[in-house]
């Protein structure tokens, strides 16, 4: 045999045997060690990535971290994390222009041009409501108590009921959502009541 066949016949050698103590173990997935020849290795739920997927391993740092911050901001806790289907929320942001995707997360967290966030951009001295003169968030707009903002409230409503029907939403969908809207103006109701 010459040098390069003896050293492939070792190296072959040496796969067996490892194979073989997989095996004894009942561990055939072997795990992937960082290699000798490899300045760094990058491990995602303590499996070796074999590209760099920018995604997941943004996923991995940054993730962690923001899952802490929502929970400190009580704006989702860790347990309802997984209650949420994110590869939908992910295509839904996805389908929006950049400048619509920020407006959106601006709205998700209540920043918006409310009396809140107008006295922090120095727009306004006060941060009342211009209807009830009560302080206004992104949460006061739909649970404003003023006469003008109830009456608007019903014409919304309205015309979405009426967008249901001229779009056939489905009857348990309709319901639903009617429901869920009264839990943003009462708060109290539960979204499975239907009750005015
Ligand atoms: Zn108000």
């Amino acid at each position: 045999m010459s040098s390069w066949e003896r050293r492939n016949s070792k190296v072959d050698d040496m796969a067996q045997g490892y194979a073989n103590e997989l095996i004894a173990t009942n561990d055939t997935i072997a795990t992937n060690p960082k290699f000798f020849s490899e300045p760094c290795a990058i491990y995602i739920d303590n499996k070796k990535v074999s590209c760099l997927a920018l995604e997941s391993v943004d996923e991995a740092v940054v993730l962690p971290e923001l899952m802490e911050y929502w929970a400190a901001k009580d704006r989702l806790a860790p347990e309802h994390f997984r209650l949420v289907d994110w590869p939908i929320v992910h295509r839904a942001m996805k389908s929006l222009r950049p400048a619509e995707q920020r407006f959106m997360t601006k709205h998700t967290v209540g920043m918006c041009g409310v009396g809140k966030f107008r006295k922090q951009w120095g727009l306004d001295s006060e941060n009342r409501c211009p209807l009830c003169g009560l302080e206004e968030d992104h949460l006061h707009v739909p649970r404003c108590p003023s006469d003008p903002a109830k009456t608007q409230w019903q014409l919304l409503l309205q015309e979405l009921q009426e967008w249901f029907q001229s779009t056939t939403t489905a009857t348990p969908i309709a319901q639903f959502l009617r429901a869920l809207l009264r839990t943003i103006r009462t708060p109290h109701n539960q979204p499975q009541t239907e009750t005015p």
